[in-house]
Order: C-alpha cells, then sequence, then structure tokens
C-alpha cells in the first residue's frame, strides 16, 4: 500500500491506476478507522482495482466550538487497518496541502445542507460538500464510497455529482453497529463508560419510530414525538433532533409514504452521535 501526502501525486496514481485499466475506488475518511469504514474499503477492494482511501480532519466541516482539535488522528493504526482491508493507497495531506489559505470560493449544500444536521451545525454540509468536491476533483474518475451512516451527507453528495456533473459514481453502504445497536463512530470514543452505556437509546428510538410508522401511522408529528420523548427520558443524552421525512429531499412530508427516513441527533457528554433508519412503505 502506497502513502501520499501531495496532491500530485494522489492525481498521478489515480490517474495511471486508469491507465493500467482499473477502476478507482475512493473511500473519502477522517480517520480514526472503525469496522464501519472499513466495511466501506472491503466493498470497495472488492469491486474496484484500485482502492484510495483518503485521511484527512476537515476544517471546513467543523464549526467554532466543536471538536476539531480533540478529534483523533491514530494515522499509524489507520495505516495498518487500511492495508489490511484492500486500500491500496492512503491519502494523508496536511491541512496546508488541502487548504493553503482558507478557501474563496466553496460549495453550497443549498435546502438540502440547510436541514437536519445544518440547522444544529450550520455550514457544516457546505465544509462536507466543498472538501468532497476538492477530493473527487483530485481523483478523476472514480466509485466513491460513502455510509449511510452520514445520511444527509450521503444525499448531500449524491447531488453534489448530480449538480456540478462530477464523474463520480457514488455508492451508499449500510451503517454498522456494535452488538447493542449502537452505530460506530470515531466520536464514541469520547463516551465515557456510563455515557457508552446509555448512548443506545439513540437508535432504539429510531427503531420504536420506525415500528410506529410500519404499524399504520402516517403523520410525521407523533412518530417524532415519540422519537424525542424515548431519548430524553434518557437522563444523559441531550437531544437535537429526530424527525421522520422524505429519504429523497429530507424534507417533513404531510404524509409518510415511498422511502422514510427517520433521522436523530443527541449528545452524550461531549460526544454528539447521530444515527438514522429507513422505512419503505
Ligand atoms: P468519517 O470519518 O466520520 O467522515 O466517515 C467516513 C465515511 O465512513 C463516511 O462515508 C461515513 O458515513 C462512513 N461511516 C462512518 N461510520 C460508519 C458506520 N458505522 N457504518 C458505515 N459507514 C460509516
Amino acid at each position: 500500500m502506497r502513502v501520499l501526502a501531495y496532491v500530485e501525486e494522489l492525481s498521478a496514481a489515480l490517474e495511471g491506476e486508469r491507465a493500467a485499466g482499473a477502476v478507482v475506488g475512493l473511500v473519502p475518511t477522517m480517520g480514526a478507522l472503525h469496522e464501519g469504514h472499513l466495511s466501506l474499503v472491503e466493498r470497495a477492494s472488492d469491486e474496484c482495482g484500485a482502492v484510495c482511501v483518503t485521511v484527512f480532519v476537515n476544517p471546513l466541516q467543523f464549526g467554532v466550538g466543536e471538536d476539531l482539535d480533540a478529534y483523533p488522528r491514530p494515522l499509524e493504526a489507520d495505516m495498518k487497518v487500511a492495508s489490511e482491508a484492500g486500500a491500496t493507497l492512503v491519502f494523508a495531506p496536511s491541512r496546508d496541502e488541502m487548504f493553503p489559505s482558507e478557501p474563496d470560493v466553496t460549495v453550497h449544500a443549498g435546502r438540502l445542507g440547510s436541514r437536519l444536521e445544518g440547522a444544529h451545525r450550520p455550514g457544516h454540509l457546505d465544509g462536507v460538500a466543498t472538501v468532497v468536491a476538492k477530493f473527487f476533483a483530485m481523483a478523476g474518475p472514480c466509485r466513491a464510497y460513502f455510509g449511510e451512516k452520514d445520511f444527509q451527507q450521503l444525499i448531500v453528495v449524491r447531488r453534489l455529482v448530480r449538480d456540478l456533473s462530477y464523474p463520480v459514481e457514488v455508492v451508499g453502504c449500510p451503517t454498522v453497529r456494535a452488538a447493542d445497536g449502537l452505530a460506530l463512530s470515531s466520536r464514541n470514543a469520547y463516551l465515557s463508560f456510563e455515557e457508552r452505556e446509555a448512548a443506545p437509546v439513540l437508535f432504539r428510538a429510531l427503531q420504536a419510530g420506525a415500528a410506529m410508522v410500519l404499524a399504520g401511522e402516517r403523520q410525521p408529528e407523533p412518530v417524532d414525538d415519540l422519537m424525542a420523548a424515548i431519548i430524553e427520558a434518557e437522563p444523559l443524552a441531550r437531544l437535537d433532533y429526530a424527525a421522520a421525512v422524505g429519504a429523497a429531499t429530507l424534507e417533513r412530508p404531510s404524509h409518510l409514504g415511498g422511502e422514510v427516513r427517520l433521522l436523530g441527533a443527541a449528545s452524550f457528554g461531549r460526544a454528539r452521535l447521530i444515527d438514522n433508519l429507513g422505512v419503505s412503505l
């Protein structure tokens, strides 16, 4: 596995892979790799001749007072597990290499980026869209693997590809969970023992919402209320939102139908966790 730090090297390496006939798989991450990330790498490895994992803690997607400095950066361990999962290349640029100065021209994630996560983390999805657009420009034609764990991010990235005509096929991959339902996340490392015990309430709330919808509830409000009540009943949880929305637009429909997505966010101590669950009607 090669490890590169410079954009020119990355572009040349992936161009070379394509010239040799390989499909390029791209797995953008912020590192601190866990089984969730590795499921994306393994899928890319099954489907592509070359697999590039990017490891970059993107400052543009962190708000003031968020955990940019504290975010874990275990690069050595990341390289080892990425290689074991089938990565052929790791791109780990410095902040200066990616953003030698504050970018002036950026991507706006639009209405999709202003709801839910966007409402609670203003500018977050613009920062994601901007860095992903840069990685796509550097990588060239590829298949890009993203987790459903960050469902709104996945929808924004699909829309970015469509609206800005990137030669990229976006592949959404299912959420990997711990045995008790908690979605794996690099931020789970912030949880104390008690918070870790409490955190699966987020997924349980989504499951209860899904059961309510499957039992016939078609108004979003009672579903939102049930999910919120379950999370709020956990003393260690601070609810940000819990919402049943249309999976394609992330807007609240008057009636639930078709592909519905239940999304929730809550903090446990200093760990802000998100999760989601799909229901097909
Ligand atoms: P991050 O490092 O948090 O930016 O995540 C990098 C990629 O891994 C994103 O596409 C995430 O959606 C995906 N990912 C993170 N956690 C999981 C998980 N538990 N299951 C599946 N994919 C995940």
